[in-house]
């Protein structure tokens, strides 16, 4: 029973190390853009925070670099799943794949995935619609073929169900537990 534990332990010590480490490249790939440009910007956990005050030109392209950062690490993700043997790769997928289920399930829920205006700003800088869907949809295919990758590899048994709930539960409230905890640490030093 111990082990049993301590294996569980790993797994979920696996799956918010890589959200970590996927939210904090997202906030990396927002930087860039104005690193690009010249302008100071810093990347946290789950926010960056720029140190100039950045044209408003720029800052679609801001969005952009977030979000072209989430879809590569996404589609590594799959790559490494489907051709690497190392042990976790099926919590890394899940972990990597955490951000677009929940911008999915936002997305279902209240029409949009991303809270503010990030999705529409990268739109924008991408030529599509400002007020369209094209990342909310994005992130739902990425969100299928993630899970349809899985389920192919994996061939799960039902009962698993019940586990992958839970674990959209927690990614939640993981996420939101986060964000809180990254402003409360951060804004007061960069706001
Ligand atoms: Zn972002």
């Amino acid at each position: 029973m111990k082990g049993e534990w301590k294996a569980e332990f790993k797994v979920w010590g696996c799956y918010f190390f890589t959200i970590f480490i996927v939210t904090f490249l997202h906030e990396t790939g927002h930087c860039i853009p104005a690193w690009i440009n010249g302008y100071k910007a810093i990347p946290t956990l789950a926010k960056e925070y720029s140190l100039t005050a950045i044209p408003s030109g720029l800052l679609k392209y801001v969005s952009l670099g977030g979000l072209t950062a989430t879809v590569l690490v996404a589609v590594y993700a799959m790559l490494f799943f489907f051709n690497s043997s190392y042990k976790y790769k099926e919590v890394i997928l899940a972990g990597t794949l955490a951000m677009p289920s929940v911008y999915t399930f936002r997305f279902i829920l209240i029409g949009r995935g991303h809270d503010a205006t990030e999705f529409q700003e990268a739109q924008s800088a991408l030529g599509l619609s400002y007020s369209g869907h094209f990342f909310d949809w994005l992130f739902l295919a990425i969100a299928i073929l993630g899970a349809t990758v899985w389920f192919i590899k994996k061939k799960p048994k039902s009962q698993i169900a019940g586990r992958l709930l839970i674990g959209l539960v927690v990614s939640i409230v993981f996420i939101v537990l986060l964000q809180k905890i990254n402003n409360l640490i951060f804004d007061p030093l960069f706001l």
